[in-house]
């Protein structure tokens, strides 16, 4: 594997997901496959800008870790990247690659969600170090995330083992100067296949010796980390008090901490080096841990034999700041943080104009439950829709409902449908589908197609029509699909034509045999070409029933002086989801231009 270095040297402000996306390119990157999920996303949208490197969305974080094991086989660099709950659906191909190894450097960005900004639990993947054994590194600026990615591709290598970058949202979005550093030429790399059965087919006779090499591996990083660059310590004179710490958690430790208290920087986050762990903790009189989520660097500090405080001080949820680290500290806090209580609540809510709108519209009137899934739509959960009663996790919604349809009788289980986007759907949605044909299901299933991936941003997916680099690509037909895993009825209906999308709903669920509804609709952020001219309201007839307010659109405001509903016309985008909902015909609906027939 050859490298040799290009003269290079820049500074300049990114932010962590830009910064992995450079520090890619500088390594020499050929193969880039991810998911979008916050905060992870824009690693791949701005790796895909540099075109140096070629980056594909998959359609799940398994099929994402898969091409990448493939092109580290054939001896190229390659970056998978995805949020925390991400490696749970790549978990099946990680665990095995750790046996197998690498040829060309293998590399995962794992974004974890403390504070759950935007996902359904805040998991601690530092844990999968010890189960899937596995090098994770844990960067906690800009800099850090370019130049602990770079290393990841070379310790890869030189160790023969895939490399989790762990980040957390605080290290993902937040901006620093990156000392850019000079890119390597690995363009005399040629990829190549390498027929080593031993090495790379995991039969269990192979795999056995293959759990011994990695043991190995695992001795030889441990060696490694006590002497690695990675791990960094500043010991004052003063030995009273020492903090250990990673990640985000050390830039609030620096902003609050007592000059005369020591300090242990951990980059290597598994394996972690008993070593440096003891060194310092001998060092000093009392230690302090100082991270994120779970007890995980205290765990091993106890386990050597050490006391030390921790999650007594910090707690086991949520993001920490320089306050609460202040706080767990015992020392005042100079920070300005403005309380969240003082800002107005804002509930999140379906943007006006969505298409979601229209289907929760019809299912809160047909009084179903409704396995619902992730994704934007998970947003009918709020009031006044109340469209979702339970959520998993992406893709169990026709699991559950299958479940549910199985041990539940007559009226109750004719009111479970499943709910899923198009993304979600051929994420992992896809499989329970046949699992419901194959096992009989009388259920209904609902597909939301907004034709994108709206959640995270928009991102293209299967059934967008053109890839993550912009070239135009084959659409998944959902008809033809739900139709070929053996789906008998499979219907589209129109989310802006309510009346009749309620007709179809009704007659789908009433049916004792399982079916699909596809309801299609472009998302209105995505493709704005579909919005129209806005609605108004005839304030003669407005009676101020407040019926149209139930869809829960922002457009739609209460003037509680005229006891009248009015249109924001700079919201409004004239779906026509509000209409049929008026009593007295009080909306005026402009021709419309774009509203093809479903
Ligand atoms: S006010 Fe009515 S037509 Fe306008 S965006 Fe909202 S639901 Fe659609
Ligand atoms: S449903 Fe019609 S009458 Fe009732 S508040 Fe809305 S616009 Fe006015």
């Amino acid at each position: 594997m050859t490298q040799t270095t290009v003269e290079y040297a820049e500074k300049v402000l990114l932010s962590g997901n830009e910064a992995i996306a450079m520090a890619a390119v500088d390594a020499g990157v050929k193969l880039a496959s991810g998911y979008p999920g916050t905060p992870s996303t824009e690693i791949l949208e701005n790796l895909a800008k540099y075109r140096a490197v070629y980056c594909e969305w998959a359609p799940n974080e398994k099929v994402a870790l898969e091409v990448c094991i493939g092109a580290s086989f054939a001896g190229a660099r390659a970056l998978s990247t995805m949020k925390h709950v991400g490696l749970n659906v790549a978990a099946d191909p990680l665990f095995t690659a750790a046996y197998t190894g690498v040829r060309g450097g293998l590399v995962v960005i794992c974004a974890d969600d403390p504070g759950m900004h935007s996902s359904q639990n805040e998991q601690d993947n530092r844990h999968y170090g010890p189960a899937a054994k596995v090098l994770i590194l844990e960067p906690s600026d800009s800099d850090e995330a370019y130049h602990f990615t770079r290393m990841a591709f070379d310790l890869s290598e030189e160790f023969d083992i895939p490399v989790i970058v762990r980040t957390t949202t605080r290290v993902n979005h937040g901006k620093g100067v990156v000392h850019r550093a000079a890119p390597l030429d690995l363009s005399g790399r040629h990829c190549s296949l390498e027929v080593n059965p031993q090495k790379y087919v995991m039969i269990p006779a192979f795999a056995r010796a293959r759990h011994v090499v990695l043991e190995e591996t695992l001795n030889k990083l441990r060696l490694h980390a006590a002497e690695s660059e990675l791990n960094r310590t500043d010991m004052k004179n003063d030995r009273s008090v020492g903090v250990i710490t990673s990640g985000a958690s050390y830039q609030y430790v620096m902003e609050v901490i007592p000059e005369n208290w020591s300090v242990l920087k951990l980059g290597m986050i598994h394996p972690l080096s008993d070593d440096v762990l003891s060194r310092f903790c001998s060092s000093v009189e009392r230690v302090i841990v100082v991270e994120e989520l779970d007890p995980y660097i205290e765990t091993a500090v106890k386990a050597l034999g050490f006391k030390c405080d921790g999650k007594n001080l910090f707690g086991l949820q949520g993001e920490l700041n320089p306050d609460l680290v202040a706080k767990g500290f015992g020392i005042p806090s100079s920070s300005t943080t403005i309380p969240a209580k003082a800002l107005p609540p804002r509930p999140p809510v379906l943007c006006p104009g969505c298409p979601h709108r229209g289907t929760f519209t019809v299912l809160k009137k047909l009084k179903t439950f409704v396995s619902g899934d992730i994704g934007c739509y998970t947003l009918g959960v709020n009031k006044p829709l109340d469209g979702i009663h339970a959520c998993v996790c992406m893709g169990a919604s026709l699991g559950m409902a299958h479940g549910m349809g199985h041990v539940l009788s007559g009226a109750e289980k004719k009111k479970v449908v499943a709910v899923i986007g198009d993304s979600t759907f051929l994420h992992t949605g896809i499989n329970s589908l046949i699992n419901m044909v194959y096992n009989k299901s009388t259920g209904t299933v609902f597909i939301l197609d907004n034709r994108t991936t709206a959640m995270t941003g928009q991102q293209e997916n299967p059934g967008y029509g053109t890839t993550l680099m912009g070239e135009a690509t084959n659409n998944v037909d959902m008809v033809a699909l739900c139709r070929a895993v053996g789906v008998e009825h499979v219907y589209k209906g129109n989310p802006f034509d309510t009346v009749k999308l309620h007709e179809l709903a009704k007659r789908e669920i009433e049916r004792d045999e399982l079916s699909v509804v596809i309801v299609e609709k472009e998302c209105v952020l995505a493709f704005r070409e579909i919005i129209e001219e806005p609605l108004t309201i005839d304030a003669l007839k407005c009676i101020g029933c407040k019926a149209c307010l139930k869809v829960g659109c922002p457009a739609l405001v209460w003037d509680g002086a005229g006891k009248k509903v009015t249109v924001d016309i700079t919201l409004c985008t004239g779906c026509d989801v509000c209409v049929p909902e008026c009593p007295v015909d009080a909306f005026i609906v402009p021709e419309k231009k774009n509203r093809g027939e479903v």
